[in-house]
């Protein structure tokens, strides 16, 4: 499996980080080795001085497409989850200010936590989902899918023209604003509108 994660999907988090507004969806990749699942503790690797959540939306695919068209995208996922696109932020500004690759700053072990997934006919309405984050029991971020700038149909639409989507991958929506560096003993708990999906401390 893959994971697919999409960079600038809300304005407010462009803004705090001074990027550009993408007028095209911008993805990376993550490999199965980065997943963290049921609420297992993230290891603060000791590469980075500076190590950021993000938690996003995740969707699950559930059977192969390719050039899939944006009308028929919601046919190519069945649940939604919780995840935390954990982030290398000094590296990657170094990535960036270098012109190289993001994956020692995106990709490294622990970097793509990964809620339970829940079957999407349960909730009400999926264009109106909030979620939030909670640091050490303060909420730092908040969002709701009707904010994306990209929604998951045409990020779906997107990122098939260039590979297969296949069953069991996951794409990772982007962040709301409000991200920030974890430290060791933090807990990180997380909720889709009253579900609680993420629970996990900071090791
Ligand atoms: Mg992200």
């Amino acid at each position: 499996m893959k994971i697919i994660c999409i960079g600038r999907n809300y304005l407010p988090h462009i803004q705090e980080l001074g990027h550009k507004v993408p007028t095209e969806p911008t993805f990376f990749l993550k490999p199965e080795s980065a997943m963290v699942i049921r609420n297992r503790p993230f290891f603060l690797p000791d590469f980075s001085q500076q190590v950021e959540y993000e938690v996003e939306l995740i969707y699950r695919i559930n059977k192969v497409g390719k050039y899939i068209q944006e009308k028929y995208a919601h046919t190519y996922y069945d649940a939604i989850g919780l995840g935390i696109d954990f982030t290398a932020r000094d590296l990657q500004r170094n990535c960036i200010e270098n012109g190289n690759p993001w994956e020692i700053a995106k990709a490294f072990d622990g970097s793509a936590v990964m809620s339970q997934f829940i079957d999407k006919e349960e909730f009400d309405d999926l264009n109106n989902l909030d979620f939030h984050l909670d640091l050490n029991g303060k909420t730092v971020q908040s969002g709701n899918s009707s904010e994306m700038i990209f929604t998951i149909d045409k990020i779906i639409s997107y990122v098939s023209q260039f590979m297969t989507l296949k069953m069991g991958d996951v794409i990772y929506t982007g962040t709301p604003k409000g991200v920030g560096k974890v430290a060791i003993n933090d807990r990180l708990e997380g909720w889709i509108g009253e579900r609680k999906l993420l629970n996990f401390r900071v090791k």
